[in-house]
């Protein structure tokens, strides 16, 4: 059996080998690294991909989602709302451009932003909301996007764990994540459901008028060479990383399939056994699995990731400090016990390994090997 990791990108490479290595030595061979041909197609294979009218794309996700903030033109003091479950670069670039991170708890089975939680905590200075969608399922935009709408707020989604999962709305629509809200942002992490080798990052934007000011942004605030029109910043993807990325966008939907065949065996082996809650599924979001996030009720945590990474199953907690008990973070506002939720998914969660290049063999193995240890328990 292969070495099971939490995510296998030497197997993934393999397959894809010839048509990697052709296309990274083209651009070598060309020397147009930067803003070439192949950033250019990435960015119209990724619009046609997505059903979205623009892609801009850039250095990282964390960029991504400062420049979407920048384009909306947010003043200091402005209020940005999002989730206290999440990876710290949500919050980092609301607080790094001097707006206030309001941040709520989430639902306890999904892991997702509580709309109730957001619509309580608008407020005069609200401008803002992010939705995380995290672990690869979207947030609840039909909510989200009808408190935006009552309150005028604006929304950025957080899709950098979601790419290639969708919406469905009751009116029948379906939309890809990140291209419901006024700006969607992904990160091409090389761990995430579709990454680079390297840092990469993408804004998505349906409105012209934002997704041009996004546009210059990311290009030091340049529209013609030399003329600044706005304060901006450095942020490119490079033509390397688009072009393993327009390969591997060819495979995304396959990879993500793969992610739910490993997800399904994982709730067919683990669901009934009493100790887990398993992962819910919304009804009204595909599910992508950027991880599959176990919740432990009557199991000892630490000692069952102990046993697992005794015998070759990593595991990891995504994530073990909610952002409002980070040092960073450290607020009068919030108080410990102030996201009870968030506080005690903290306290339970562990990630099983996740990716698209698991076998059944290896499937077999993590969850015989997590029975086992319940045997011993
Ligand atoms: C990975 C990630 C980011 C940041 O992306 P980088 O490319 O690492 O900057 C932002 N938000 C979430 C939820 C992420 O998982």
């Amino acid at each position: 059996m292969r070495d099971i990791q939490m995510v296998d990108l030497k197997a993934q490479y393999q397959k894809i080998k010839p048509e990697v290595d052709k296309r990274l030595e083209g651009v070598i061979s060309s020397a147009a690294f930067i803003n070439g041909p192949e950033v250019q197609r990435f960015q119209s294979e990724l619009e046609t991909y997505l059903d979205v009218k623009h892609v801009i794309p850039c250095a990282n996700g964390t960029d991504a989602l400062q420049v979407a903030l920048m384009a909306l033109g947010l003043e200091r003091g402005d209020e940005v709302i999002t989730t206290t479950f999440t990876f710290i670069a949500t919050a980092e670039v609301i607080a790094l451009l001097g707006l206030t991170p309001v941040l709520v708890d989430v639902d306890p089975d999904s892991f997702l932003i509580d709309t109730d939680a957001v619509e309580k905590a608008i407020g005069p200075k609200t401008k803002a909301i992010i939705p995380v969608h995290l672990f690869g399922q979207c947030a609840n935009m039909e909510g989200i996007m009808r408190i935006a709408q009552a309150n005028d707020l604006y929304v950025v989604e957080d899709a950098a764990q979601s790419i290639g999962a969708s919406f469905h709305f009751s009116d029948g629509t379906t939309k890809a994540s990140g291209t419901i809200g006024d700006f969607g942002c992904t990160s091409f992490f090389p761990s995430k459901n579709l990454g680079c080798y390297g840092d990469g990052g993408a804004i998505f934007c349906n409105n012209d008028e934002l997704a041009d000011k996004a546009r210059v942004i990311v290009n030091h605030g340049m529209k013609v060479r030399y003329y600044h029109d706005l304060i901006g910043v450095n942020s490119r993807l490079d033509s390397i990383q688009a072009a393993v990325l327009s390969i591997k966008l060819e495979h995304l939907d396959h990879y993500n399939n793969e992610r739910r065949r490993a997800a399904f065996h994982y709730d067919k082996e683990l669901g009934d056994l009493g100790v887990f809650k398993v992962p819910k599924r919304l009804k009204n979001s595909c599910h992508v699995f950027h991880q599959y996030t176990l919740q432990c009720e009557g199991v000892d945590r630490e000692a069952l990731r102990e046993h697992l990474n005794v015998n070759g199953v990593p595991a990891m907690i995504y994530y073990p400090v909610p952002l409002h008990q980070q040092k960073a973070f450290r607020d009068a506002r919030y108080q410990d016990g102030a996201f009870p939720v968030s506080e005690e998914l903290a306290s339970k969660v562990l990630s099983l390994p996740m990716h698209s290049e698991l076998d059944d063999e290896q499937l077999n193995y993590i969850t015989q090997t997590i029975k086992e240890f319940l045997k011993k328990a």
